[in-house]
């Protein structure tokens, strides 16, 4: 099941049409994005049940899925080949930083760049279907409501300027763009091995698949539950492949009018425009 946001208001995708779940379930269910990821096996059996009709939509009205998370997190070098790319040495627990829950993005919201030194980083994003501490290895993916497609955009002079607190710089206001829309895990071709790639204005700069993770999802939400106490609709980034900009020699940032398109497999393809301040 495929469930969106069209202008803040929860939606179930069915093909090319659209059903407004608090229209369609007489107000069973809330227009709220989040009350809707809280409650997603419910509306999951409703749609199959009672098969309602959608509309058409236009995806310029595609807003956050997930716009107040009360944390959000991402995990940096979580891909070997990245890893290396940064110079960076595998640390043996999670190296755990916080996308302030301010810098997510929906769609279509376009990002300010504040500095000439941000910097693209597509990843797969676990949307919590319920509160999970200390997760066991069956549990983790029952404790997974969805997936999308993330950014987690740096500004690396500052991230690196914070000293070795990643937060500040991969915090700024759009920073965490998601969507197009939140998909479940069983929709999915594989939930452990998908495809994801970025390309700036059409010209792919990262290509690679998340059976690649160092900690694939399930030893990754094992190994960070064991410490912190997730709740219903946090957001987990999941870290990126090579193929930063930083990395490059010449390195690359993002520039005012470039439009970076961020695709994983059995999701779809989540487009974010750049603009000066
Ligand atoms: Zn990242």
């Amino acid at each position: 099941m495929r469930l969106c946001a069209l202008n803040h208001r929860a939606h179930v995708l069915v093909g090319d049409l659209a059903i407004d779940l608090e229209v369609a379930s007489g107000g069973t269910f809330s227009s709220d994005p989040m009350e809707a990821i809280a409650n997603i096996s419910a509306i999951a059996k409703f749609i199959e049940d009672e098969q309602p009709q959608g509309k058409p939509f236009a995806s310029a009205d595609l807003t956050n899925p997930v716009p107040s998370p009360k944390q959000s997190l991402a995990i940096g070098v979580n891909y070997a080949d990245h890893a290396a790319e940064m110079h960076i040495e595998l640390a043996p627990e999670p190296v755990t930083f916080a996308k302030f829950p301010t810098c997510l993005a929906g769609p279509n919201d376009q990002v300010v760049l504040p500095t000439s030194t941000v910097d693209w980083e597509v990843e797969l994003v676990l949307v919590m279907g319920r509160d999970a501490y200390q997760l066991t290895a069956d549990e983790a993916w029952d404790a997974v409501a969805a997936v999308t497609v993330g950014q987690d955009l740096s500004d690396r002079e500052l991230q690196f300027a914070a000293g070795r607190q990643f937060s500040l710089g991969k915090s700024c206001p759009g920073f965490g763009p998601l969507g197009p829309w939140l998909v479940t895990p069983d929709a999915l071709p594989n939930r452990d091995d998908l495809e994801l790639s970025c390309a700036i204005d059409g010209e792919v700069v990262q290509d690679s698949r998340t059976s690649k993770m160092i900690r694939g999802v399930v030893p990754l939400l094992v190994d960070v539950t064991k410490h912190l106490a997730l709740k219903c609709g946090d957001v987990v980034f999941t870290g990126t492949p090579s193929g930063a900009g930083t990395a490059l020699n010449p390195p690359r940032y993002l520039k005012p009018g470039e439009v970076l398109t961020s695709t994983i497999e059995g999701i779809g393809t989540l487009t974010t425009v750049f603009v000066a301040p």
